[in-house]
């Protein structure tokens, strides 16, 4: 267990909210891997996750993203998150840490630009990417801003879109593709537990959750999931494994 996610544990209390506690077995990949998370909490907000040596480093973007390069999006810096967060979609009970709707709104795979590692970038205060997500592809770039809002910390960060073939001068355009990218439903679905559970792409095992997402117990999103891990068999691993050897 990483001591990087002490701190997303710390903060959740596994006996009430549904979130993974990050003890799910993950999936290997040839690539990094990406998610944005639509989190209607006390605020709504887009939460960037990029896989980084074995967790989610992680940005609350307040606006979401968006694909006109001019603008500068506030993406403030959160606790690493557990890779099996990257599935988590459902609801997040009232009362709770970051309470609220949960959507897998992109997902898809990304790679540092350079030669940088991304930690050592992350920590000079840019990092230069690229995604290839289902709505966001292209070059990006995270840069740390100089000066902290409220003392000491500096969490606060920009997101800029790249000028390439994939920006676009209607930079809100992407959001309103208001359909989760893992299961098809919407904001409103997903609140109420309607509709087809959302298909994994972090988790070793074929379903992520139910549609209502019943995990109440501090095991994990595992707890409910026995007839899931039965149909594993016949559709995971195998094309990983034959990719590896080249
Ligand atoms: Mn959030």
């Amino acid at each position: 267990m990483p001591s990087k996610l002490s701190q997303y544990r710390a903060k959740r209390d596994f006996k009430k909210t549904k979130e993974p506690s990050g003890q799910a077995r993950v999936r290997g990949a040839d690539y990094p891997r990406f998610v944005i998370q639509k989190h209607d909490a006390t605020r709504l907000h887009y939460d960037l996750r990029l896989e980084v040596d074995g967790v989610f480093k992680s940005w609350a973007v307040t606006k979401g993203p968006s694909l006109d390069p001019h603008d500068k999006r506030l993406a403030v810096e959160v606790e690493d998150h557990p890779l099996d967060y990257g599935d988590f979609e459902g609801a997040i009970p009232k009362g709770e840490y970051g309470g609220g709707t949960v959507m897998v709104w992109d997902r898809g795979f990304w790679l540092p630009e350079g030669t940088e590692s991304p930690a050592e970038a992350l920590r000079k205060g840019e990092l230069k990417f690229v995604l290839a997500g289902d709505k966001l592809q292209g070059g990006w770039v995270l840069v740390r801003m100089k000066h902290a809002r409220d003392g000491g910390k500096r969490n606060n960060w920009l997101l800029i879109k790249h000028k390439d073939a994939w920006a676009s001068s209607d930079g809100d355009a992407v959001l309103r593709k208001d359909h989760s990218v893992a299961s098809g439903r919407t904001m409103k679905q997903i609140a109420t537990g309607k509709g087809p559970g959302p298909k994994v792409f972090m988790l070793s095992r074929s379903k992520a959750a139910a549609a209502d997402a019943v995990w109440h117990s501090s095991t994990g999103p595992g707890a409910d999931a026995a007839p899931a891990r039965r149909a594993r068999k016949p559709t995971v691993h195998k094309p990983k494994r034959a990719a590896a050897k080249t």
